[in-house]
């Protein structure tokens, strides 16, 4: 009998089984996963300190509620080990398992620094909710009376996800501080003066920066009059500042192992062509481990990597009828960007990698000076990028609109 095996149970996993399950009713699905399998919108992660929530609160749908919606046999807590793809078999920690399309939906991993010092074991990276919950359990320790002032968090990585960090654990009262090696704030994805706006908006909060500079060694400090286990952290620089967490947030790296392990085309990602099919017949990818050929870069002919949402809808929906035996090419809609800053909230509609052009502010007339818009144009003078800022983001749909493709 036909079979459709998922692997992983994050956005891009449960999407595509929902969106197969709105067009096939009756294939049997298997979805296997190294988590609990709990549905939960990762982006909540970094807004979740200033609203007070906890990890638990932030699980929309449990596992098993959404196993039975969709009809679905779910493994969780079941690893996959390899891939077979001529056999169309794959290991598990709980055996070995046949399917007839298999979904590698297995997302990327945070990229590691070396650090000496010995409490460098205790830096965490949030990219699961079980991280959060690590990171949750040293900031607001439960046998410990919570006064938010007094804890410390250092943030390593001045990018999307060390911003909304910082914003929100400076607005859940926390003192923070941001260490980048890069000169200016987000700067993959803002211009030099949007950056600023942004850096200035978190300095108003209360958030340090320490941009040009690296953690060398994080130690463990003295115990602190709570009982709290705090850290030194030094930093190239020679500052020393003594914490109570360190975050890192230096980046995501797609998980390629078990694809290159079975013998897949890897680059960046696992590479899948405009039907979401990677280089083997019968095995399809997407969500933050896959680079789509349809996400056009002229740094490489296999497309690029998108971490994001809305490109794993789309992609989940392309999937999901090419599955289902309706030839379907994947053709991603202008994806913006809305970063979660309250202090500055900014979206960005990022230009094409590899593309020549430059940024320049464009005239604002809102009054309010940080409410701006900065286009992106490229050599033949057409719009192919924009970032909005502050009051400006309601602007979205009518930039969007404007820009070429
Ligand atoms: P993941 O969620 O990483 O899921 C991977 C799954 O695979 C997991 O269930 C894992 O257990 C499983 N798995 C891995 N290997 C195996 C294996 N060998 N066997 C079995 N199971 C395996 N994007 C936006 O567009 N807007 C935002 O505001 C935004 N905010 C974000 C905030 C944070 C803090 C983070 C970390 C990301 C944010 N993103 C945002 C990015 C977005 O959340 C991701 O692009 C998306 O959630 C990735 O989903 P995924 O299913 O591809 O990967």
């Amino acid at each position: 009998m036909k079979s459709l095996m998922i692997v992983g149970a994050g956005l891009a996993g449960w999407t595509t089984a929902r969106e197969f399950r709105r067009l096939d009713s009756s294939t049997p699905i298997t979805l296997v996963t190294a988590d609990s399998g709990d549905f939960y919108a990762k982006p909540s992660l970094s807004n979740a300190f200033a609203q007070g929530k906890l990890p638990a609160q932030l699980v929309s749908t449990p596992a098993a509620k959404m196993a039975e919606t969709l009809k679905v046999t779910l493994l969780p807590r079941t690893r996959v080990t390899a891939i077979h793809p001529s056999a169309r078999t794959v290991d598990t920690s709980a055996g070995v398992m046949a399917y007839s399309n298999l979904v590698l939906a297995t997302g990327a991993q945070p990229i590691t620094f070396p650090m000496s010092g010995n409490a460098a074991h205790r830096v965490l990276s949030v990219n699961s909710l079980e991280d959060f919950v690590q990171l949750h359990a040293q900031l607001q320790p439960s046998d410990i009376p919570s006064d938010n002032r007094r804890r410390h968090v250092l943030i390593m990585g001045a990018g999307l996800i060390g911003c909304e960090f910082a914003n929100d654990m400076a607005q859940a009262g926390y003192r923070v501080s941001v260490v980048d090696p890069g000169a200016r704030v987000l700067a993959a994805l803002l211009p030099d003066s949007a950056s600023a706006a942004l850096q200035v908006a978190l300095e108003r909060l209360g958030v340090r920066f320490y941009l040009g500079n690296t953690v060398r060694s994080v130690d463990f400090a003295a115990l602190d009059p709570d009982g709290q286990q705090p850290m030194e952290v030094s930093l190239a620089g020679g500052e020393r500042i003594v914490v109570t967490c360190v975050l890192s947030a230096i980046g995501l790296r797609p998980d390629v192992s078990l694809a290159k392990a079975a013998g897949l085309l890897v680059e960046r990602g696992i590479t899948v062509d405009w039907r979401l099919q990677t280089s083997a017949q019968h095995i399809y990818a997407l969500g933050d481990g896959a680079q789509y050929a349809s996400a056009t870069s002229k740094l490489s002919a296999h497309g690029a990597t998108l971490p994001y949402v809305m490109p794993i809808m789309a992609a989940a929906r392309a999937l999901a009828a090419n599955l289902t035996g309706t030839a379907t090419q994947l053709v991603f809609p202008l994806m913006p960007v809305s970063v979660k800053t309250p202090a500055l909230p900014l979206v960005v509609a990022a230009p094409q990698a590899g593309l020549e052009g430059s940024w320049a502010l464009a005239k604002t007339e809102t009054g309010d000076d940080e409410a701006d818009i900065w286009h992106w144009t490229d050599a033949a003078g057409r719009t192919r990028g924009f970032v909005l800022a502050g009051a400006q983001t309601a602007q979205r749909q009518q930039q969007s609109k404007q820009l070429t493709p």
